[in-house]
């Protein structure tokens, strides 16, 4: 029951800031609160120069030495200081900040707090602040939240705005009854969002946290539950029974199916035919062959007279999947009658193709979300297919559901989890597990390394793309200023176009351009007219170019394991052997350890699990398997234990253990949230 007033209300914020907090998706004061830290800062001990650890941010305490060396170079200035303590010296670097000159005067003293780089054998920092002995020693301990910002919008403002939101407004609280909050030992909302925002240590954080991670695992159970409860037994209107298409189909492909792939279809068949509606999720990791199972399912479906759809997550990946299923109806002349429906065609082509959907000239609509769009009007949808279905939201699932007079729905997902989970966050759905590979595939090779191996790994995808193959790299942020400990998809291109021979084509893909720019950028890969592909995560999903051999992950660290073999599942596809690079800025034994588990597997099951074994408390915080399931802050793997507490309430409120007053305060709540906030929206 959030406060709804407009952000401008508040005391500070004109339009013009509200314009810049509007890009964050934050309009109004119950928005603000909901805008958690990205990260916290924290501040440490100072550290010898000697005992400084390279990738670290850290603080030492030093007294210059000598004058500062100031250079010009085209319009940059370069100040170039030379610090010394106890046990050694430092370089220290600053662009552009030709006033620190005097500052920095022989034998002052500072404390530096940066990133330390290697530089050959010499520690350095670029770019550190600095601050004055006492200053610093008044931050430490403090907790520091960082937001996610967007140019013009400073941190100081959000904080202020916050602090503002949090003391001047009403915080509605109560959802709960007293004995959820006593059992599972949580705050209440109002003091985990001060918790959240403003903690006081680590301590009331964890617990901010959970209460906040709670609350988005319940919300989304308890949706699942009342949905489950409305679906579980409809009755199957479109009961299909096996014809001589699929059976040919099968003969006629160039491979025949594992095991696994032949239980699920197997199980599908049975749904399809039997009394109730089908309610699946095929779960497989990547390159499991979940696609031809789909297939299968929908080749099924339209020779039983009816309308088939397929939703993939990106217009690349519904391309693909309709440029398959084109090159199998020539192959084999199935009964086929595919159109692909995305976004980015014109209105007439699209209103052609709503023409022969509600005629059914069309029997197979692949697309994007453009096929849940209000104009589409199929004739006799009766299945449904989301592929990569952690990207969508159960909502849009149930939109694309409902265009039919309830279709069987089958959903296929490569993210992995441990069944018990799975059973928990699928509530609403059966599901069928393929747990092996086709036998064809080489295993990919694995490294993880630390930054001092660029040199060669840069040899190496030069040497592949001599070859004819291509290469992903991945950053962690688009662009400089975001969090510059980081590597940044913008900067490190044209790092990488410089390190690389002239002519290869390096092009960039991240989630702040134009989708119509993405989808180009990643046709033009698929085509090969790019060879060095430098993405954000953007590119994990499903994409399918067997031509790419090397996947390199700049920052692996920084990335949940599982996230991390979802896009080692982008390689590996085709023919070629294939390799990944982890690199990690971080060379500790721990970072290094849970990277090994990669190394040593190529099971995204087993990964995930041993993946949430490995983090402790102190990891709940940036490190996250974004996207999946579009949680804000909740994280599946490393937040289990909340999801198990979440699932036992929901059972609870549903299964009636509660009075009346309480089960319809908690819907009041919500009605409220889930109507439109909490959308498990797509990214
Ligand atoms: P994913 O499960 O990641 O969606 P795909 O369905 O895209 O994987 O399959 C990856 C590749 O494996 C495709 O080129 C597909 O044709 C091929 N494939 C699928 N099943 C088999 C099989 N049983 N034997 C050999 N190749 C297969
Ligand atoms: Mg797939």
């Amino acid at each position: 029951m959030g406060d709804r007033t407009p952000l401008v209300q508040l005391k500070g914020i004109g339009e013009k800031t509200a314009k810049l907090f509007a890009k964050l998706h934050v309009d109004t004061v119950e928005d603000l609160l909901n805008y958690y830290p990205r990260d916290y800062e924290t501040f440490q001990d100072c550290v010898y120069i000697a005992e400084a650890e390279i990738g670290q941010m850290q603080a030492v305490y030093g007294t210059v030495c000598g004058m500062p060396n100031v250079k010009k170079v085209r319009n940059l200035t370069i100040i170039n200081v030379l610090i010394k303590d106890a046990t050694g010296g430092m370089q220290i670097t600053f662009f552009n900040m030709p006033y620190l000159k005097n500052m920095l005067h022989n034998n002052a003293a500072f404390v530096f707090r940066g990133n330390i780089q290697a530089k050959g054998t010499a520690k350095i920092m670029e770019q550190p602040r600095i601050y004055k002995k006492e200053e610093y020693i008044g931050l430490l301990k403090n907790i520091q939240p960082r937001y996610s910002l967007t140019k013009g919008l400073s941190n100081q403002v959000i904080l202020k705005a916050m602090k503002q939101a949090l003391n001047n407004h009403l915080i509605q609280d109560g959802k709960y009854p007293e004995v959820f909050l006593k059992e599972y030992d949580l705050y209440s909302y109002k003091d985990a969002l001060y918790g959240i925002h403003f903690p006081t240590d680590f301590d009331t954080l964890v617990k901010a946290r959970k209460r906040i991670v709670f609350d988005e695992f319940f919300d989304f159970l308890f949706y699942l539950r009342e949905n489950k409860e409305q679906s579980e037994q409809l009755i199957n209107e479109y009961q299909m029974i096996e014809t001589a298409d699929t059976v040919r189909f099968l003969e006629q492909l160039p491979f025949s199916l594992t095991k696994s792939q032949k239980k699920v279809w197997a199980e599908i068949r049975n749904d399809l035919n039997g009394n109730f509606c089908m309610n699946r999720l095929i779960q497989g990791d990547v390159g499991s062959g979940k696609t031809i199972i789909a297939i299968l399912a929908l080749l099924m479906c339209v020779s039983n007279g009816y309308q088939g759809a397929m939703m993939a997550p990106t217009e690349v990946l519904a391309t693909q999947h309709y440029e398959d299923v084109c090159g199998f109806v020539e192959k084999y002349h199935i009964a086929f009658k595919p159109a692909l429906l995305v976004g980015s065609m014109t209105a007439k082509e699209k209103r052609e193709i709503y023409a022969s959907i509600a005629s059914g000239d069309v029997n197979l609509i692949i697309g994007t979300h453009a096929v849940i769009q209000e104009k589409v009007i199929f004739k006799n949808l009766a299945l449904v297919v989301t592929d990569e279905q952690h990207r969508f939201g159960v909502k849009q699932r149930e939109i694309l559901a409902n265009k039919g007079h309830n279709p069987h729905v089958l959903v296929m997902s490569a993210t992995p989890i441990p069944r018990t989970l799975a059973i928990i966050l699928y509530g609403d759905l059966e599901i069928s597990v393929i747990d092996e590979l086709p036998a064809n595939r080489l295993p990919i090779k694995n490294c993880v390394v630390n930054t001092s191996y660029r040199k060669k790994a840069y040899e190496f995808i030069e040497a592949e793309v001599r070859k004819g193959r291509q290469a992903y790299v991945i950053c962690p942020m688009v662009e400089a200023g975001e969090m510059d400990e980081l590597e940044n998809v913008v900067e490190y291109a044209d790092k990488l176009r410089g390190a690389l021979s002239s002519d290869i084509q390096v092009a960039t893909l991240h989630g702040k351009m134009r989708s119509g720019d993405k989808n180009r950028i990643m046709e033009e890969f698929a085509k090969h007219n790019i060879d060095v592909l430098v993405s954000t995560t953007v590119i994990e999903v499903g994409i399918n170019v067997p031509n790419s051999t090397v996947m390199m992950v700049e920052n692996a660290e920084r990335f949940g394991l599982a996230q991390l073999h979802q896009l080692r599942g982008r390689v590996g596809r085709g023919e070629h052997q294939s390799y990944c690079i982890f690199v990690s800025a971080k060379d500790n034994k721990e970072t290094m350890e849970r990277l090994n588990i990669l190394n040593h597997s190529n099971d995204g099951f087993h990964i995930a699990s041993e993946d949430m074994k490995l983090r402790g408390p102190g990891d709940l915080f940036g490190i996250r398997q974004s996207g999946e399931f579009a949680f804000r802050i909740a994280d599946i793997y490393s937040d289990s234990n909340i999801l198990k507490m979440a699932s036992e309430a929901v059972n609870k409120v549903i299964d009636g253990e509660l009075t009346e007053a309480e089960y319809n305060r908690i819907k009041d709540f919500l009605k409220n949230t889930c109507g439109n906030k909490v959308d498990f929206r797509t990214i």
